[in-house]
Parts: C-alpha cells; sequence; structure tokens
C-alpha cells in the first residue's frame, strides 16, 4: 500500500511555540495551564509529566504562575488571574489574537460581532467573553439569529474551513440585503495550507487518514471534508487505533494531520501505515 503525505501537516507554529513555552515554564517552578494547551492526548499527557498542573477553570488554579492557551482567553480573565496575584504567561497564538483584534475594530465601527465559528469552542469563548453581545453561527439556519440587526462584523474561528466561513457570508448578505455587512477573513493561514493541501490529497487517494485528538476542530474539519468528498476518512489519535481491515484491497491511502499533532505520532500512524 502506497503512503501519500499532504504537503502541509501536524504542528502549526502556534501551537509549537505554546508547548515550548509550556515546557521551559515548568522547569522553572509549578505551573498550572488553563485548559488544554493543545487539542491533543499525547501533548497533555506530555504536560502533565513535565509537572504542569491543569485547570478547566480560573478558581481551579492553585499555582502562583498560570499558562494561557494558544486558543486565545477573554482579557477579563487575565485581569482576574492577575488581581489575585498570579503571574500570567499567555501562549495565545499571534493569529488568534489578530482575530480579538478585528472584533475591536468591526465593534469600534458600531457593528454587531458575529462569529463563525463552534459556540462552546475555547478560542469562541475567548472571544465572545470580552464582547457585550455577539452572535455565534455555523449552520445556514443560525444566520435568522441575525435578523433586525443594521449593522454587522463578521470573523471566523480560525479553523473553520474558509468555504463554509464565505458561505455563510455570502447567505447572510443575500437573507438581510438591507444590512451593513463587513466581513474580515480571519481563518489562520495554516488552516487554509492544510484545508487547500487535503483537497489535492483528497483527489489522489483511495482512503484517507487523518491524525488528530477527538477535541481537535482542525483534525474534525478535515476529516468531514474528505468523507464530503466521498471518500471514506478515518481520524486517529494515535497508530495503535489503527484497523488493518479498514486498508483491505486498498492501494493508496493519503495521510495529515490536525495543527496540533506532534511530529512523533505522526511518523508513528506513517510507519504503521507503511508496513501494512
Ligand atoms: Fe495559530 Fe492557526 Fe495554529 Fe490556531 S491553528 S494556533 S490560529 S496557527
Amino acid at each position: 500500500m502506497e503512503v501519500r503525505l499532504a504537503e502541509h501537516m501536524g504542528m502549526c507554529f502556534g501551537v509549537r511555540d505554546a508547548i515550548e513555552l509550556a515546557l521551559r515554564l515548568t522547569r522553572q517552578g509549578p505551573l498550572t495551564i488553563l485548559g488544554d494547551l493543545v487539542h491533543n492526548p499525547d501533548v497533555v499527557a506530555r504536560m502533565e509529566a513535565a509537572g504542569a498542573a491543569r485547570a478547566q477553570a480560573p478558581d481551579e488554579v492553585q499555582t502562583r504562575a498560570v499558562l494561557l492557551t494558544a486558543h486565545g482567553t477573554a482579557q477579563q480573565v487575565k485581569l482576574r488571574l492577575r488581581d489575585e496575584g498570579r503571574q500570567v504567561h499567555d501562549a495565545a497564538c499571534p493569529l488568534v489574537k489578530r482575530v480579538h483584534l478585528a472584533l475591536v475594530k468591526l465593534v469600534s465601527e458600531g457593528r454587531h460581532p458575529v462569529i463563525v465559528g463552534q459556540e462552546n469552542h475555547v478560542e469562541v469563548r475567548g472571544l465572545t467573553g470580552d464582547l457585550k453581545e455577539s452572535t455565534v453561527i455555523l449552520h445556514e439556519a443560525d444566520v435568522e439569529k441575525l435578523a433586525g440587526k443594521r449593522r454587522l462584523g463578521v470573523v471566523a474561528q480560525t479553523t473553520q474551513p474558509l468555504e463554509r466561513v464565505e458561505a455563510l457570508v455570502e447567505l447572510i448578505r443575500r437573507r438581510f440585503p438591507e444590512a451593513d455587512v463587513a466581513f474580515i477573513d480571519t481563518v489562520c493561514q495554516p488552516t487554509k495550507d492544510r484545508q487547500e493541501a487535503m483537497r489535492r490529497l483528497v483527489e489522489q487517494s483511495e482512503v484517507i487518514v487523518v491524525v488528530g485528538g477527538p477535541d481537535s476542530n482542525n483534525s474534525r474539519k478535515l476529516t468531514e471534508f474528505a468523507r464530503s468528498r466521498g471518500r471514506t476518512a478515518y481520524q486517529v489519535a494515535r497508530a495503535s487505533e489503527l484497523r488493518p481491515e479498514w486498508f483491505d484491497g486498498v492501494s493508496v491511502v493519503g495521510l495529515t494531520a490536525g495543527t496540533s499533532t506532534p511530529e512523533d505520532v505522526i511518523e508513528e500512524v506513517r510507519a504503521w501505515l507503511a508496513a501494512h
């Protein structure tokens, strides 16, 4: 079986930098990571092995030093932690910060902020956390929530498929022709590169394997994309989840990975596929 590799896959610079910062900080003393540093179970386990405690809410933070994740955090959470006397380290990716700034600009223009993304995703919660009001949309039906708004400012969660985002913006404009709609494309470049590489990989492969944790939004999107193009696609967090019967009669398998997947996990999966 031939294994084709996607041209862009695996960790983006935002995730890599956040992990490096976390490891550096754990060497300096006790540290709590607020939330999952990245949505990959192996990376989370490595952080725990390095001695970093984890908290899911600010109330649970026990150490003086606290690290905020690459997904970005609402300003009010940072201020609260600083008020409690904590040393706050922020690993927010600069491309997530760009989304926060885009929202500030759109709100300053008197627009109602609209985020295309998953309402309960940590990045989106970081974005909405500082806004007085906002609307999160993901599906066509969600567009109805914008009825009656005259000025709208739309951004996207960084890992949303650009096609979906553009289709929703187009739908908003058609559904509310009287509204003044501004759109800032905030899907990050590493996500765009991976989506484009995925398009090419799907054309060249019979079956697709996506390496990514079950909570990784961009891994899930890559898997959904392959399936939407009629390919059988499997998402696995590590090589031990692969099943030989998935590849019976398959001559070309395409391999890609989400932006939070470490190199060694991808290599492990590649080696397993090549050996079968
Ligand atoms: Fe930054 Fe994009 Fe990576 Fe998120 S997926 S950490 S926004 S580069």
